[in-house]
């Protein structure tokens, strides 16, 4: 097998980890190639069989280069150990959740890190490029999908994570990026909830409405934390930081790289915060990179109710009247 890559750091490595991993482990395996169904009780054999398998046919191997033995080559080794031994590396941790974002990072950097030190131990130069580090860490974040050739593509957080590179790129040129290729959270996650309804709210989670009008701006699920705690925003802060929503999409497809954010209630119309593709520095300091933020003082803070409680959906415009 080989996967014509180039050692640099914006590499997309992470799409062809399903192949290489089945690839490594019919080698290591072929008696286990055919007829393989659910991952999780796989992973459960695997970890268990892997003595067995390893002292009963020990001319079983699979050889992986590349040119220095250091960066690609390396990463796929450890894109296998995770996929094969996650337990070694803390199991599986994927939530799909705003909340756990940052735990979930966390977890995958420990969880690369280890498998790194392991291929250490017998190739202490073994140090893939900082662009394959983080792919490893997003491949962890997946679950390590190999059921087939495509399964990193199709993934949710591959799609982002291409989505976070074309953005990027728009920023370093300075340009917005294009129109057709925004991406607006809640249609994305409508289409995403359709395949899977993992639906998780916090209970404490607050839905931001404009104060004037009352029009639901942002449910829980799209606040974006920016806070090292991983809040959506500390009470002294003065932006309340939310995901691309199709409401801003008017204001959006102009193509302008900042400008306001306005009510989407057509009756409204009040400015209710900003927006900024290149981000904006909350008054805690921290940067929020591209920013779409309700100015606190424009919108208010509802408690809303955990999704499966029969919330009273009053008719628009009369909450709150009563
Ligand atoms: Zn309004
Ligand atoms: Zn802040």
């Amino acid at each position: 097998m080989s996967i014509d890559i180039d050692d640099d750091e914006s590499s997309d490595i992470l799409v062809r980890f399903p192949a290489a991993v089945r690839f490594i482990d019919n080698g290591l395996h072929p008696q286990h190639e055919s007829g393989k169904s659910g991952k999780s009780e796989k992973s459960e054999t695997r970890e268990d069989g892997t003595t067995a398998t390893s002292t009963s046919s020990p001319k079983n191997g699979v050889y992986v280069h590349c040119a220095m033995g250091k960066s690609r080559s390396v990463s796929c080794v450890i894109a296998y150990l995770l996929y094969k031994y996650p337990h070694r590396f803390g199991g599986k941790q994927f939530i799909e959740s705003p909340a756990s974002t940052q735990q979930r990072r966390i977890t995958a950097k420990e969880a690369v890190n280890s498998a790194l030190q392991s291929v250490r131990e017998t190739r202490p130069g073994a140090e893939p490029n900082s662009g394959f580090m983080r792919q490893l860490e997003l491949w962890w974040e997946m679950g390590c999908p190999a059921d087939d050739d495509g399964a990193v593509e199709r993934h949710p957080i591959y799609q982002k994570w291409l989505y976070d590179g074309m953005l990027q790129e728009a920023r370093d040129m300075r340009m917005a990026p294009d129109a057709e290729q925004i991406r607006f959270e809640d249609e994305v996650r409508a289409e995403e909830k359709e395949q899977d309804d993992k639906t998780v709210t916090q209970n404490d989670a607050k839905e931001v409405r404009c104060k004037k009008c009352r029009r639901t701006l942002a449910t829980p699920n799209f606040l974006v934390s920016h806070t090292p705690t991983g809040q959506a925003a500390s009470s002294g802060c003065a932006h309340i930081f939310i995901d691309t929503l199709s409401w801003m999409r008017p204001v959006l497809e102009d193509g302008a790289l900042d400008g306001r954010l306005v009510c989407p209630n057509s009756k409204c119309g009040a400015t209710v915060g900003r927006f900024a593709w290149q981000g904006l520095q909350c008054t805690c300091k921290e940067w929020v990179v591209p920013a779409f933020s309700l100015n606190r003082s424009r919108v208010d803070e509802v408690s809303s109710r955990p999704v499966g409680s029969s919330a009273i959906r009053m008719p628009p415009g009369r909450n709150g009247s009563l």
